[in-house]
């Protein structure tokens, strides 16, 4: 059991972060955001995929301006996802230009190294937070080591080579972010916001950096923590960077949002970071979005493309079904099931699962014992029939175990 850091609860439209709430997974889009058809449409599938928060990009007047269009957009999809808007160098024009659109974000994310510099750094910040008290938001201050505050940066670089022994420019960098997010949280409370108001962030590219930064910083303050392995990369070096980078701080239960930020392939679609986050969370036991499926890794006893190809279909059905299962069927997501490639290891995990089923190894009668409950069910025969039946077998499992009684 993972005990959870205590971090102060903020509420972010629908939803909160931090205290005893459930570790929330985050997306952001990649559409521009004067496209607003395009943009709704993509937070949508992002929602749908399980994303409880959105963020968007808010880089300039049009796409401030086309907000309102968004949200109406997703209201009439009947989703009421919480939309953070992402603000850059200029967030303290918009946010005050377009009154509207500052009311219908939930959150606003502030970097604090990219809202200008010296008194100008100050006023902007101070600008963005009493449009925030305003609306009575909370801000995400979001420090993130490619945009750094150079000022401050230089400040203790400065003061570090004056030191009898100086430190690695590295540890002065990590020290230079937390003073960052901390300075920023308090001068927004010194402004007025609410401690509850507040989530920090402050994402590094490398998983050991990452570690480094948020053990420091979980352990200097109570303020709910949005954790992010940032610019993770594309494919399998993006996933697992993450999975390495976050699983490794929400095990020591630092964290209460997370983003996983993999590049997608050309042609992919978005809502892939939100899967690899909820896996995140799955394989941690820290929420259940969906059935677990126990598949083995095939062997020289399977007819490979058939298992695969079997394994395959019966997954892609749990998670294309999951949606009406999810509203049908309330705890659905606790199910385990079994996919095992012969009867060496298939028969014992499927009676560890509530469902389960041993295919056909290489050589082996088209015969796939099914155990439901620790007890075999039946033997599926037939190759063209195995899968078909199994899912039917499935099916019946989950309305059997997991519909709700009719009452009076
Ligand atoms: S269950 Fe059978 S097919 Fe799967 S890895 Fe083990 S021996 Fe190989």
């Amino acid at each position: 059991m993972i005990k959870r850091r205590k971090s102060v609860a903020v509420r972010v439209g629908n939803v909160w972060i931090g205290g005893e709430h459930p570790i929330l997974v985050q997306s952001m889009t990649n559409t521009d955001t004067a496209d607003a058809e395009a943009t709704a449409i993509q937070v949508a599938q992002l929602a749908r995929a399980g994303s409880e928060i959105v963020r968007i990009t808010v880089n300039n007047h049009e796409a401030a301006a086309k907000v309102p269009e968004i949200v109406a957009r997703l209201e009439e999809v009947g989703l009421d996802v919480p939309l953070v808007g992402d603000f850059h160098y200029n967030g303290h024009i918009l946010l005050r230009e377009f009154p509207k659109t500052a009311e219908l974000l939930a959150k606003y994310r502030i970097n604090p190294g990219n809202v200008g510099v010296g008194q100008r750094h100050d006023s902007n910040f101070a600008t963005m937070i009493e449009v925030a008290k305003t609306f009575d938001k909370p801000v995400r201050i979001g420090v993130n080591w490619g945009s750094l505050d150079q000022a401050l940066l230089a400040k203790m670089m400065d003061a570090n080579v004056l030191q009898a022994e100086p430190k690695p420019g590295l540890e002065v960098m990590i020290e230079a972010m937390i003073a960052s997010a901390l300075e920023s949280a308090y001068y927004a409370e010194e402004l007025g916001l609410g401690h509850d108001k507040i989530i920090l962030s402050a994402k590094v590219s490398s998983a050991p950096e990452l570690w480094r930064v948020y053990r420091l910083l979980a352990a200097q303050c109570d303020y709910a923590l949005h954790l992010g392995l940032t610019e993770a990369g594309m494919g399998d070096k993006g996933v697992i960077a993450s999975s390495v980078g976050l699983s490794t701080l929400l095990g020591e239960g630092i964290g209460d949002t997370i983003r996983v930020s993999i590049t997608p392939e050309p042609g992919a679609p978005r809502k892939r970071e939100v899967e690899v986050a909820q896996q995140i969370l799955q394989s941690m036991n820290l929420r259940q979005f969906l059935p677990q499926v126990t598949a083995c890794p095939g062997c020289g006893r399977t007819t490979s493309t058939l298992f695969q190809e079997m394994a395959q279909s019966i997954q892609n059905h749990i998670r294309d079904t999951m949606p009406q299962w999810k509203t049908l069927y309330p705890g659905v997501e606790n199910m385990q099931v079994a996919v095992m490639g012969c009867i060496v290891n298939g028969p014992g995990e499927s009676k560890h699962a509530n469902i389960g089923i041993s295919l056909p190894g290489t050589g082996e009668d088209p015969r796939a014992p099914v155990y439901q409950d620790g007890k075999l069910l039946t033997t599926l025969k037939g190759v063209g029939t195995i899968v078909p039946e199994f899912i039917r077998l499935l099916e019946r499992y989950v309305e059997m175990t997991y519909g709700q009684t009719l009452e009076g």
